[in-house]
């Protein structure tokens, strides 16, 4: 910080460092708040066809099941979600891309499964009504 004032009043650079300093640490505060209230999405949405068809929030699963999304088709698609966890452990589609994708647990890759036109994703809110640890 220079001293810049033309006049010669110094008093006003240190004043401007007072109030630097105080918004620079009410930021580190703010920022410090907001880390540790903004949690990563633990929520996986199942998609299809851009429609949510189910969601589980996987931090409140204790007990690891499978379930089985089938459409008119007569086309499945079997996903295992565990704590914090979910995969496609099987499907019927041709090229089990979305099986092989195997595990997530974040928001950083979502499971697609583009033949079935289904796609998992980890997000921070259900994207409907179902209760998060139904089965
Ligand atoms: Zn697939």
């Amino acid at each position: 910080m220079k001293t810049a004032d033309k006049t010669g009043k110094t008093y006003i650079s240190t004043r401007a460092w007072i109030v630097g300093i105080a918004v620079f640490f009410a930021v580190c505060v703010v920022g410090t708040v907001l880390l540790l209230v903004q949690k990563p999405g633990t929520v996986a949405n199942v998609y299809r066809d851009n429609e949510c068809i189910y969601s589980v929030d996987l931090s409140l699963v204790t007990e690891g099941f499978e379930k089985t999304f089938t459409d008119e088709n007569g086309h499945s698609n079997t996903i295992r979600v565990e704590n914090g966890r979910i995969r496609m452990i099987a499907a019927d589609c041709p090229d089990k891309v979305c099986v092989d994708t195997g595990w997530i647990g974040n928001g950083a890759v979502p499971i697609v499964c583009l033949p079935h036109h289904l796609v998992i994703r980890i997000e921070k809110q259900p994207q409907n009504d179902i209760d998060s640890v139904a089965r």
